[in-house]
């Protein structure tokens, strides 16, 4: 994946955030949560390290729709940023977000089983169910 640092902001600029180091992991999100949550049909996510990723300007809102996970947003135009599970070391951007999202590819779609039928599948990419089956 793509080493080298990322760089973004929500859609008023209140938010911006800088991450330093590779992108872990690139997955399309078909899950209901990311679906609401982005308002999109699908979210796109690109997982950073923790470590080195730094939030500037306005600190996001949050929001917890689970008990293992946190969302944040801009508490100010409301855009999509980042989720990111309890204790975990990696950070997962809202990749819309980034000034160079054309930079960062998908490597596959998760939570395909509630998949809607108006975003499709690229046969490229490996796809997962919630259970971690492949499809
Ligand atoms: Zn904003
Ligand atoms: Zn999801």
């Amino acid at each position: 994946m793509s080493a080298g640092s990322l760089a973004g902001g929500c859609l008023c600029g209140a938010v911006r955030y800088r991450a330093e180091g590779p992108v872990i992991r690139v997955n399309h999100c078909h899950c209901g949560q990311c679906r609401r949550v982005s308002g999109a049909i699908a979210a796109t996510w690109a997982a950073v390290p923790v470590a080195g990723f730094v939030i500037e300007g306005a600190r996001p809102a949050e929001f917890r729709a689970s008990d293992f996970a946190t969302r944040s947003f801009c508490g100010a135009c409301g855009s999509t940023l980042f989720w990111k599970r309890d204790g975990a070391e990696k950070i997962d951007i809202a990749v819309g977000t980034l000034d160079d999202a054309a930079a960062i590819r998908a490597g596959r779609h998760d939570h395909v089983e509630v998949r809607l039928p108006g975003f499709a599948l690229d046969p490229q990419l490996p796809s997962f169910c919630a259970d971690g089956t492949k499809l």
